[in-house]
């Protein structure tokens, strides 16, 4: 049936560039939106000119509607992982934390629970959409696509590959046929598996190695071949680059090492040979998602921008791994196009809205220059359109354009006193667009779960049950 939604809404509309967001950006303090019996948007203006008769009416005022949160990093095995104290940075918080806790998922009710709990945490946050990393377990990786689908989420994700690494590492590890063979049989089993055609489909699958620090050049060498083999079908790759530079013990310095490469992201491209010479296919392409991206090299992001491979940045995780921050303006100006990620357990936050508020905490820390006051158009944009232009999927959803999929989250600020206390009393500017602006900011940095109390995906309401 279909349905008009009313509340104050805001979204990127367009498909711009992060550097053109805020100009895209549309508010409309007295809205409707209207969704068809399909679940797409007929109309997204004014409540005033919004055709008559639309269908049934939820009336969210004086709440507000967004676009759903896509998160294009957040692992699934460590659902139970958040605030894992093991002393040290990014490898030492791996070995002592994080691999024993994923290898948990290799009880098969574990891995079960731990999929109702991780759909329950994004319902509950919003996100719509995600890229999620996914357990080294077939049998989890089965309860994550079943969830998922069972309540009705978005989720593009693939079982975590590892085919090398230290002692705390081995039960997450796989032979190297292995590694192949799981992630075809994982591809043939739930790409596209809902509706059988990947234009269509909630569920997609990735191909993912963790990093290369966790792979040989065998396996990568095979996941080229593999990736070249089903590139065309829409399957996608994710993976960590350039993520804690550490000196001498970092990920960045030991990949470099390990390798004999000029750049990590040479082993990503098929230049994993010593000297970066080519010694397979390359993994990068529009439907590739590296996460972090802290410290690249220019060619680096070049390199990205070219092949439409999109970063997902990660601030709330870099600050707790204590990994840095991932330079905006030098990033931006690259061209390659940045999501933004939740990369839960790295990140002790489920919330999108505080990946943003974290992302214009560091970026107007940077030093000189390089510090900026981020726009909350861009603030938007990056939390929900660029999300779903790395996911290869901004015609389908991201923004409310009219023909897109009603994915949408209604926003009740009162439900968290600290947001609704900040909106009632907000000092405006007289300047319309300017307090316009400023509300959405104290929107942004203020939203905490419980004032998001509905979440639409292709107009269908999502519910943890
Ligand atoms: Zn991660």
């Amino acid at each position: 049936m279909s349905q008009v939604h009313y509340g104050h809404i805001y979204h990127v509309t367009g498909a711009p560039k992060v550097t053109d967001a805020a100009d895209a950006l549309v508010s409309i303090p007295d809205g409707a939106l209207v969704i068809d019996d399909e679940g797409r948007i007929t109309f997204c203006g004014n409540r005033s000119e919004a055709p008559e008769d639309s269908g049934t009416v939820f009336d969210h005022r004086p709440g507000f509607i967004l676009p759903g949160f896509v998160d294009t990093h957040i692992h699934f095995p460590q659902t139970y992982a958040g605030d894992a104290y093991g002393g040290g940075q990014l490898l030492e918080w791996l070995n002592l934390c994080i691999f024993p806790s994923e290898s948990r998922f290799a009880d098969k009710d574990f891995a079960q629970q731990a999929a109702v709990e991780f759909c329950t945490r994004r319902i509950a946050a919003g996100t719509t959409a995600a890229m999620v990393f996914g357990s080294a377990f077939p049998h989890a990786q089965d309860s994550l696509f079943a969830e998922t689908l069972r309540v009705g989420l978005r989720v593009v994700s693939g079982r975590g590959i590892q085919t090398q690494g230290g002692e705390t590492a081995t039960p997450l590890m796989t032979s190297e046929e292995d590694a192949i063979r799981l992630t075809r049989e994982e591809i043939e089993k739930w790409h596209a598996a809902d509706t059988g055609d990947v234009a269509t489909a909630l569920l997609h699958v990735a191909i993912v190695p963790r990093f290369s620090l966790s792979v040989t050049t065998e396996t990568l060498k095979n996941l080229g071949e593999l990736y070249d083999e089903v590139r065309d079908r829409g399957v996608y790759v994710h993976s960590h680059l350039n993520e804690n530079n550490r000196p001498g013990t970092g990920e960045v310095d030991s990949t470099k090492d390990l390798y004999q490469v000029n750049s990590y992201l040479d082993t990503y491209d098929g230049k994993f040979l010593p000297g970066s010479t080519v010694g397979g296919k390359s993994l990068l392409g529009r439907r590739t998602i590296l996460a972090h991206c802290v410290h690249c090299q220019d060619v680096e992001l070049e390199r990205m921008a070219e092949t439409g491979t999109s970063i997902s940045h990660c601030p709330v995780s870099q600050q707790f791994l204590g990994s840095g921050t991932m330079p905006w303006k030098r990033t931006v100006a690259s061209g390659v196009n940045i999501s933004a990620g939740t990369d839960f357990g790295g990140g002790d936050e489920w919330l999108i809205s505080k990946v943003l508020s974290d992302a214009f905490k560091v970026h107007i820390s940077e030093a000189g220059d390089a510090g900026v006051s981020m726009h909350p158009g861009e603030m938007l944009f990056l939390g929900t359109l660029a999300g779903a232009r790395a996911l290869d999927m901004e015609d389908r959803f991201g923004n409310l354009d009219v023909g897109k999929e009603a994915d949408f989250i209604i926003v009740d600020p009162s439900q968290t006193p600290t947001l609704d206390a900040a909106l009632t009393n907000l000092t405006r500017s007289d300047d319309p667009k300017l307090a316009s602006d400023q509300e959405l900011f104290a929107l942004l940095m203020g939203i905490r779960e419980p004032a998001i109390t509905e979440v639409y995906v292709r107009g269908h309401r999502v519910e943890a049950t």
